[in-house]
C-alpha cells in the first residue's frame, strides 16, 4: 500500500534474527548509475506474504523519475554503453551471470520474504536468472545481419541494431526469471533499459541492478524505478522516448500498455498468462505424467503464467488419473515460505481473496482433492488450500478464466477431436502438453494446438533459456527467451550500396 508518511529509507525492523539480510538500501531507484530516492520522497511498504508483516519500504517512483531514467538511458546510448562492441556486452552479461550464481542464496532469501516463494523454488529462480545472463552473454556476438543477392551493381546487407531505450514492466510472480529473459536479452542487443518492477515484490530487481553495477555495466544501461503501475508503469509506457516495451502481467493491464505504446507507435511484447491444458490419453505413461500433472498446477502457488490449470483426461484412464491426483493433493502442504514446503503463501491477501472467490464459484462442483495448510502458518499470511475439482464442464468459469492460484480442474473427454476442441476452447493460448505414446497423434496435436509452446510427454521442458516463449490470443504476442528474443529486442536495417 502507498505510505507517504514514512520517510525513506526505512530498513526492516519487524523481523527477528532470521530476517532477510537486505544488503542494499531498498528504498532507492537506480538512475544513471546513482541510487536515489524517488523525486517525491515517497515510499511504499513491501509486505511479507508469509505473515503479513512490513518487510521494508521501497521508492514510490513516478513520472519525474521515469523522465530521469529515460534521459539516463539515452545518455548511456550516446556514451560508453552505445559504443561497446557485442563481445564486450556479452562479457558483461556473462560476468553478471557469474555474480548471480555466487549470490544465489542471498537472492533466494530475498525472494522467500518478498514473494513468499518456498526456498527451493526461489533458488531455482536465481539459478535461472544466472542462466539467462550466461546464455545471452554467449549469444551477444553471434547475432548478425546477412548479405542479400540483388541487382547487378548493388551490394545489399542488413544490420541488427538496438531499438534504443526499452521499457520493462515486470510482475511479482517470477521477478528474477522475467528480468533475466527480458532485460538480459535487451542489454545483449545494446538497448538501454528502464525497469519498473512490481510494487508487491521488487527486492530481487534492485539486487540484480546492484550486481550488474558490480559486474561493470555502464551507468544508465540499466535503470530501475519501483512504483505503482498506474503511476511509474503508466509513465514508462506513455513516454515518447521509449522505443520498445516488454510487459508481463494481466490481460487488462496488457491492453492498456498496448494502447499507450500504440499512441507512440512503438512495438510491444505482451506476456499475459493463460489457461494451459495437459491432454492425457488412454495410452499415456501415467507414472511419468503424474508429477507434471500436479506440479504444473501448484508450482509457485499456481501463480505462474504457464501454470497448467486444466487437466483433460480420456475416459479410459479418467478414474485412475483422478484417484492418483487426488492422493497427490492429499500430500500437498502449504506454509511459510521459509519452511520450504510444496506451497508458500500467495503474493498478498488481495490475491488470496481473488482465488477464494474462484473457489466459491466451484461450490456446486466435486472437490477431488485438497492440500493442507500447516498449523504453524500465521493467520495473517495469504494461505489457500490447493484444490482439485473433478468433472468440470469445459465452459465453466473455473475452466475458462485464469485463476492465478493453486486450483486445477479435471475435464473428461472421449476422442482426440473433442480433446483438441476443449484445449483450444479458451481465449488464451500460452502452452499445452500432450501425454500419449502414439507418435502420429503427438505430431497432429503439436500442429493443431493453439499455443506458443507445446510439450510432448513432458511439461515445461525445464523452462530452458534457449526456448522461445510467448502466447497467442489473450496470452499475448511476441516472443522472449532464446535467440528469438534477440531478434525482438533489435531492429533490422537494410543497407543497399550502388557501386555500378
Ligand atoms: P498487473 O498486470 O496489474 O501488474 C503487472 C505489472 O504491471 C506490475 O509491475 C504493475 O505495477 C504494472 N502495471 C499495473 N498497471 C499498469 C499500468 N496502467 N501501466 C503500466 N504498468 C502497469 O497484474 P497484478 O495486478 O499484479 O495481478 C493481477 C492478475 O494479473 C493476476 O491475478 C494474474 O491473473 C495476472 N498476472 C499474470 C502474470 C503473468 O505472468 N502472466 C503475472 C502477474 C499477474
Amino acid at each position: 500500500m502507498p505510505n507517504s508518511q514514512i520517510p525513506a529509507p526505512v530498513m526492516p525492523d519487524t523481523k527477528t534474527a532470521d530476517a532477510t539480510p537486505i544488503w542494499f538500501d531498498p528504498s532507492l531507484c537506480l538512475i544513471g548509475g546513482v541510487w536515489t530516492p524517488a523525486c517525491s520522497g515517497e515510499t511504499l511498504a513491501l509486505v511479507d506474504p508469509s505473515d503479513g508483516s512490513n518487510l521494508c519500504q521501497i521508492a514510490r517512483g513516478g513520472a519525474a523519475d521515469i523522465d530521469a531514467a529515460v534521459a539516463a538511458a539515452e545518455a548511456a546510448l550516446a556514451g560508453d554503453w552505445g559504443r561497446m562492441t557485442a563481445l564486450e556486452r556479452g562479457r558483461i552479461l556473462t560476468r553478471i551471470g557469474q555474480l548471480v550464481l555466487e549470490r544465489v542464496d542471498d537472492l533466494a532469501a530475498l525472494e522467500v520474504r518478498d514473494v513468499g516463494k518456498p526456498l527451493t523454488q526461489a533458488r531455482a529462480d536465481a539459478v535461472a536468472l544466472a542462466r539467462y545472463c550466461e546464455f545471452y552473454g554467449g549469444a551477444a556476438d553471434k547475432v548478425h545481419g546477412e548479405t542479400i543477392p540483388y541487382l547487378d551493381g548493388y551490394t545489399v546487407y542488413t544490420l541488427r541494431e538496438p531499438h534504443g531505450v526499452t521499457g520493462h514492466i515486470v510482475p511479482w510472480n517470477y521477478p528474477m526469471q522475467i528480468i533475466g529473459r527480458s532485460v538480459g536479452a535487451a542489454l545483449t542487443m545494446g538497448n538501454a533499459c528502464v525497469l519498473k518492477p512490481a510494487e508487491e515484490a521488487c527486492l530481487t530487481a534492485l539486487a540484480f541492478a546492484h550486481i550488474a553495477q558490480e559486474a561493470g555495466l555502464p551507468a544508465g544501461a540499466l535503470n530501475v524505478v519501483p512504483g505503482i503501475g498506474a503511476e511509474a508503469g503508466a509513465a514508462l509506457t506513455a513516454h515518447p522516448q521509449v522505443h520498445h516495451i516488454s510487459f508481463t502481467g494481466s490481460v487488462a493491464t496488457g491492453a492498456l500498455v498496448q494502447q499507450a505504446a500504440g499512441k507512440n507507435v512503438v512495438p510491444v511484447t505482451l506476456e499475459l498468462g493463460g489457461k494451459s491444458p495437459q491432454l492425457v490419453f488412454d495410452d499415456a505413461d501415467l507414472d511419468a505424467a503424474l508429477p507434471f500433472l500436479v506440479n504444473a498446477g501448484i508450482q509457485n502457488g499456481g501463480q505462474t503464467c504457464s501454470a497448467s490449470s486444466r487437466i483433460l483426461v480420456q475416459r479410459g484412464v479418467y478414474d485412475t488419473v483422478k484417484a492418483r491426483m487426488s492422493a497427490a493433493y492429499g500430500d500437498l502442504t502449504v506454509g511459510p515460505a521459509a519452511d520450504d514446503l510444496r506451497l508458500g503463501p500467495l503474493i498478498s491477501n488481495r490475491q488470496k481473496d481473488i482465488v477464494e472467490g474462484f473457489l466459491a464459484k466451484g461450490a456446486d462442483l466435486e472437490i477431488a482433492g485438497q492440500g493442507q495448510i500447516v498449523d504453524s502458518a500465521p493467520a495473517t499470511g495469504a494461505y489457500v488450500r490447493p484444490t482439485l475439482f473433478a468433472d468440470v464442464p469445459a465452459d465453466h468459469a473455473l475452466a475458462q478464466q485464469e485463476i492465478f492460484g493453486p486450483v486445477q480442474v479435471l475435464i473428461p473427454f472421449d476422442t482426440e477431436e473433442e480433446a483438441l476442441e476443449i484445449a483450444n476452447g479458451t481465449e488464451f493460448g500460452l502452452v499445452a502438453s500432450v501425454w500419449t505414446r502414439d507418435g502420429a497423434r503427438q505430431m497432429r496435436l503439436a500442429k493443431k494446438l493453439r499455443a506458443g509452446q507445446v510439450f510432448l510427454n513432458n511439461y515445461g521442458a525445464g523452462g530452458g533459456a534457449e526456448l522461445p516463449f510467448g502466447g497467442v490470443g489473450k496470452s499475448g504476442h511476441g516472443r522472449e527467451k532464446g535467440f528469438e528474443a534477440l531478434y525482438g529486442f533489435s531492429q533490422l536495417k537494410t543497407v543497399a550500396a550502388h557501386h555500378g
